[in-house]
């Protein structure tokens, strides 16, 4: 791996307000590979400063399923590291000075406002479809005693920052170049709560963490302008941006968890996708490979030939049909025997089956894979094709499209079917075919079709099943007699 370049460090830092997006490893996957790219560090952070929007449990999630995909973290709050702690809430005393010194600097100021004269401003603004727009300034210059005057006043007051008429607008961004932004408002950045709001805790902890590359989505951009006043106010140097395009909908709207449950992260995991899968999926998204030969590519060949001018700056298409197959393709590489791991790890995992499992049905489904392991699209899938293997003889239902499939002379296929098989010393696939051909087919005159298809459905009860033969072995002689046996007498 070539690590020519100084060692970057980049960071992650989701807001622990629910359920995990699938944006933020996406975000996290593009942090990680440049870090590893220039041989740097990779650091999880939370920002939990909103504490409104906090959902207890949310943090597990997102450690758990950034693991999941396989996107450790070199420092963060659970793993600890030189700049701990990488909570936000764990770190409120290392924002005041910093938010005290552009107080006395005079580039902040307190805001007494309360939150009814805050948004009857807004109305009012609306209203009259004023130009400008967002805080009116009211309480600058003023003291607490002016302020306590006037009407709309709450005693605990937010700092805001004193944007400057000629702030610079315009940024250098590593994937887009140079870009502009709007005019920002006077942004809060202290909250009455004590806590400071996003805007102040991602400058602070981004210098003093030592990160030298912001990779973050696109909806970013409009805040950088005030990121970059807050670094020039404090004299800190700032780092350089990378704004990632958005991921969208087949019809380019933006993906949101109400609207698409793919965008949950949790999703991919619960639907049976490989995290391996998922992982080479969202590379492609941000990075269009050169043609279709090179869409399959592990991280390592990622992280080998990253260039941020790869990136495309057109918001990706999350075209869920490419997942599939190229989690099929994922699922066609593994050996059966890891392929049946992985399948009995989700089973325990989605709680369809218990831990430590059985270690019968774990055999049985180790010795199946092979016979699916060419038609599995999720591990999601297994168990629905092998249904028939796990379900006692007695059990076996006969489906109605499977019931219509049949000639009117089956039962007579299945009796010398029976008494075929009854003879056969060795019941394996092979062995089970050649004496159906042989006496179904070759004695009796019967298409292949026609001879095979009742007793597909015999010991199966379904249409469309994992291969025939194979699948008798699996079960064994005792079993397929028995089910064709009750199935020729039901
Ligand atoms: N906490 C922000 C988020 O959840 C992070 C933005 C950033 O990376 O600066 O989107």
């Amino acid at each position: 791996m070539s690590t020519s370049q100084t060692p970057a460090r980049l960071r992650v830092a989701p807001s622990p307000t629910g359920d995990p997006h699938v944006g933020t490893a996406y975000m996290a996957l593009f942090n990680l590979a440049y870090a590893r790219k220039t041989g740097g560090q990779f650091v999880l952070r939370i920002e939990d400063t909103d504490r409104n929007r906090y959902i207890e449990g949310s943090e597990k999630q997102i450690f758990e399923l950034l693991r999941w995909l396989g996107l450790p973290w070199d420092e963060g709050p659970d793993v600890g590291g030189p700049y701990a702690p990488y909570r936000q809430s764990e770190r409120l005393e290392t924002y005041k000075p910093f938010v005290d010194k552009l107080i006395a600097d005079g580039h902040a100021y307190y805001c007494w406002c309360s939150q009814e004269r805050l948004a009857k401003l807004r109305e009012e603004q609306q209203a009259s479809k004023q130009s400008k727009t967002g805080y009116d300034r009211l309480c600058y210059g003023m003291s607490r005693e002016e302020r306590e005057k006037l009407p709309g006043f709450t005693p605990t007051p937010v700092v805001r920052m004193l944007v400057p008429e000629d702030i610079e607008l315009t940024f250098t961004d590593l994937i887009r170049g140079e870009i502009s932004a709007p005019m920002p408002d006077d942004q809060v950045i202290l909250k009455a709560d004590g806590f400071p709001t996003y805007h102040m805790a991602v400058v602070v902890d981004d210098h003093l963490m030592g990160i030298t590359h912001v990779v973050r989505g696109e909806e970013w951009i409009s805040s950088t302008p005030k990121h970059l006043q807050l670094y020039k106010w404090l004299g800190l140097t700032p780092p350089q941006f990378a704004h990632m395009p958005l991921l969208r909908n087949t019809d380019h709207s933006k993906i949101s968890k109400r609207k698409n449950p793919a965008a949950r992260l949790a999703w991919f995991r619960e639907q049976g996708y490989l995290p391996e899968a998922l992982r080479n999926f969202l590379q492609l998204l941000g990075y269009p490979p050169a043609d279709d030969d090179h869409e399959i590519s592990s991280f390592d060949d990622f992280v080998e030939n990253f260039d941020w001018a790869k990136v495309s700056t057109v918001g990706p298409v999350f075209d869920l049909k490419k997942l599939d197959w190229m989690n099929g393709f994922y699922i066609r590489s593994l050996e059966p025997a890891q392929l049946a791991e992985r399948i009995i790890e989700h089973l325990q995992w989605t709680g369809q089956w218990p831990t430590p499992a059985d270690p019968q049905k774990a055999k049985l489904l180790t010795d199946a894979v092979p016979i699916i392991q060419e038609r599995l699209v999720t591990l999601n899938d297994a168990l629905p094709k092998l249904g028939f293997l796990f379900t006692a003889d007695d059990q076996i239902v006969i489906e109605d499209d499977a019931r219509k499939t049949l000639p009117e002379n089956w039962k007579e296929v299945v009796s010398a079917a029976i008494d075929a098989l009854d003879g056969l010393e060795s019941f394996s696939a092979e062995a089970i075919q050649g004496i159906l051909r042989e006496k179904l087919v070759e004695g009796m005159g019967i298409k292949p079709k026609f001879a095979f298809g009742p007793v597909r459905v015999g010991i199966t009860g379904q249409r469309v099943t994992p291969p025939l033969f194979e699948s008798m072995e699996l079960l064994g002689k005792a079993s397929s007699l028995e089910r064709l046996r009750r199935f020729v007498n039901e």
